[in-house]
């Protein structure tokens, strides 16, 4: 039997009225959200992004503002605009669009953003206080990726995780919060052996590896759930053969598409999978549009933090 398709697109629409209720209710109390983006100089796929996260903003209700600094910025004048962030009491939530120039110093950038309104969940503060399973702002891909998993009813206490990758933003927090919900969690990363065999063993299999396609139905145990966080565009039509050429019977509209445009965005796990796994999100249409969403709940979650209260768990329960 195909795949359950985890709508990823459902999820973060819900989340984000979750949100706007929230920042309402907020609003009663003359407390109103506020999240500043940073995009230092002219990278097309940040600013796409940019635009997505300021509209988003507005979409909930949040106050948002933006900075461009120019491309030739230094270190010391991105320091600068953070602390005044840090200092402005209405700014909630400071988000710095990655990646920063080759002149400046990135680590020192993330980590003088105030932990308080570290909307990204990057800083060593709050990365400590996730592996320490203390309240605080968790990254918001990783925290999207949870959502799919809670809200689809997938149980994960007592499973079998296995991650693939290992970065800070991704690989890493998504194995900590697999382990904080209890489940038995195994990373893998490019030194890995055998890794169709240990994705095998997977009831639960996060691929974040950023290569398109390469977990394939070979590294599928039958019935498991697959979370495909990999975002990559595909150009090149051999590539394309190899993804859906098998399947294209299922992919007319995508294969519509990557002629008109000459391009596709696909996940790291190959179309084969949707045969193999028992749930599986799409790419497009899965992780994506919950790493917005889970930003703008980070806003609201940082305001009232800040403010000396909790906000509940984004999740039914
Ligand atoms: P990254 O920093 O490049 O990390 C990739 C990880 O995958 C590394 O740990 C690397 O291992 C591992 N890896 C690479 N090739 C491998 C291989 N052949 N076998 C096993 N492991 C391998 O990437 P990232 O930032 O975590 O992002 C991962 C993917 O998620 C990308 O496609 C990215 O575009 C996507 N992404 C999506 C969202 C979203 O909103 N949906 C957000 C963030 C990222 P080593 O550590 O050994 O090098």
């Amino acid at each position: 039997m195909p795949a359950k398709i985890l709508d990823g697109a459902k999820i973060a629409n819900d989340i984000r009225a979750e949100v706007a209720a929230e920042v309402r209710t907020l609003a009663a109390a003359r407390v109103r959200p506020g999240l500043a983006v940073v995009l230092v100089g002219h990278n097309p796929a940040s600013e796409i992004y940019v635009r997505g996260k300021v509209k988003a903003s507005h979409e909930v209700g949040l106050f948002s503002e933006q900075h461009t600094p120019s491309e030739t910025a230094t270190t010391d004048d991105i320091l600068s605009l953070i602390e005044d962030l840090n200092r402005r009491d209405e700014i909630d939530g400071i988000l710095v669009q990655l990646p920063l120039p080759s002149q400046v110093d990135s680590k020192r950038v993330l980590m003088a953003v105030d932990p308080a309104k570290d909307v990204d969940g990057f800083h060593p503060i709050n990365v400590g206080l996730l592996s320490t399973q203390r309240p605080g702002l968790v990254p918001c891909t990783p925290a999207g990726v949870m959502e799919i998993l809670k809200r689809s009813d997938i149980s994960i206490a007592g499973k079998d995780a296995v991650v693939v990758g290992r970065s800070d933003i991704v690989g890493k927090p998504a194995a900590m919060l697999l382990l904080n919900a209890n489940a038995t969690v195994t990373v893998c990363h490019s030194k890995t052996r055998d890794l169709p065999g240990v994705c095998r063993r997977a009831d639960i299999l996060i691929a974040a590896l950023g290569r398109a396609g390469m977990i394939t139905g070979d590294f599928v145990k039958p019935g498991a759930t697959v979370i495909d966080v990999g975002m990559n565009k595909v150009t090149d039509p051999a590539v394309f053969q190899r993804l859906f050429g098998g399947l294209l019977y299922k992919n007319a509209k995508r294969e519509e598409i990557f002629r008109a445009k000459g391009s596709t965005l696909v996940g790291d796990v190959h179309p084969e999978v949707a045969e193999v796994a028992g749930a599986l999100t799409p790419v497009p249409g899965g992780v994506g549009p919950l790493t917005i969403a889970m930003l703008m709940y980070n806003t609201v979650k940082a305001a009232t933090m800040r403010r000396g209260s909790r906000v509940p768990e984004p999740s039914r329960s």
